[in-house]
């Protein structure tokens, strides 16, 4: 009798136990606030967003020595997205960068982060009427919908071909 009132119990504890690690490894939980998400990349993104003045613990993993860098260009794409605006011209986010930091970033600099970085995905390149000078438009991870870029009729698409 003892048994058959022990083991049901130690089910039902074990059977908790386990729902809740199981609910624990679905949901990334936000180090400051307790917010919890289901996938990683909406946790990086409230860091972003919600605690823009702390360390996001989730940013660049890879190639962290440019980690501050890449994750001030990553701010700018979710600070636009606010206004539904996912895709971004080079000079866009060179502005929105150095109007923010200090120490600024230059646009071949800002270039080079955007080309190298597979989370940013260009979209778009363009020519100047007349001029040799190029644009490149950018979005943050893949696009939802089709690209959707007013270019004035001063540019000239130029088709992406290589990188
Ligand atoms: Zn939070």
């Amino acid at each position: 009798m003892g048994d058959s009132q022990k083991n049901p119990r130690g089910k039902a504890s074990r059977t908790t136990e386990e729902g809740r690690q199981t609910m624990n490894e679905h949901k990334h939980e936000c180090k400051y606030c307790g917010e919890q998400f289901d996938e990683e990349k909406m946790l990086k993104k409230h860091y972003y967003v919600e605690h823009p003045k702390k360390p996001n613990p989730l940013s660049n993993k890879i190639g962290r020595k440019y980690g501050r860098i890449v994750g001030n260009i990553e701010r700018c794409f979710y600070a636009y997205e606010k206004s539904n605006v996912a895709v971004l011209s080079t000079s866009q986010i060179e502005s929105w960068y150095n109007e923010r930091y200090k120490n600024g970033i230059t646009k071949q600099r800002l270039s080079h982060f955007l080309r190298t970085r597979s989370q940013f995905r260009k979209v778009k390149k363009a020519r100047f009427k007349s001029t040799n000078l190029t644009e490149s438009w950018w979005s943050l991870g893949d696009l939802e919908g089709p690209v959707d870029v007013d270019i004035s009729g001063y540019w000239v698409e130029v088709p992406l071909v290589d990188n």
